[in-house]
């Protein structure tokens, strides 16, 4: 598992942007953190990295934005207000599992539909910073 303390909002989208370097398409990452941990800071971090006129909005009350690049389709979703885990055929997220890049903030919400071999991004609030620990990123395995 790797770890990093991004210190501040700029770290955490420069971490965002490292981190876009190592997805392919098909790739699911979840991105648990409590309200404010910068769940959607470090999504769009990874966006701008290659689209830095992109404003990347965070996907609140749309559940899902989906962006173009280069090499793969990237879908943002925030399902913090998704009913139940079916939901998520009705946004198109299940069908884009394991074909787009599908950054996913509040997983939980896809109960059993969350893929086994989803790789995980932890932030914690420590103190007055973040720690952000990675699963499943080296070896691409959980
Ligand atoms: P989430 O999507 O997890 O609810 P956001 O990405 O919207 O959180 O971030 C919430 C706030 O925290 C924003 O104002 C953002 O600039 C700030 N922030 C993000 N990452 C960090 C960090 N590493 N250190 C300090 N503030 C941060
Ligand atoms: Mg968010």
């Amino acid at each position: 598992m790797d770890q990093f303390t991004p210190q501040n909002e700029a770290e955490m989208l420069a971490l965002g942007a490292r981190l876009g370097g190592a997805l392919e398409a098909g790739d699911t990452v979840a991105l648990i953190g409590d309200l404010g941990a910068g769940k959607t800071t470090l999504a769009r971090g990874l966006v701008q990295a290659v689209l830095p006129q992109e404003v990347v909005p965070s996907p609140t009350y749309t559940l899902v934005q989906a962006y173009d690049l280069p090499e793969f389709t990237l879908l943002h979703c925030d399902l913090y207000r998704l009913e139940h885990p079916d939901e998520a055929y009705e946004i198109g997220l299940i069908d884009a599992m394991g074909e787009d890049v599908c950054l996913i903030e509040w997983p939980d919400r896809l109960g059993p539909h969350l893929p086994q071999d989803a790789m995980i991004i932890d932030i914690k609030f420590e103190g007055d910073g973040r720690v952000v620990s990675l699963r499943g990123w080296g070896n691409r395995h959980v």
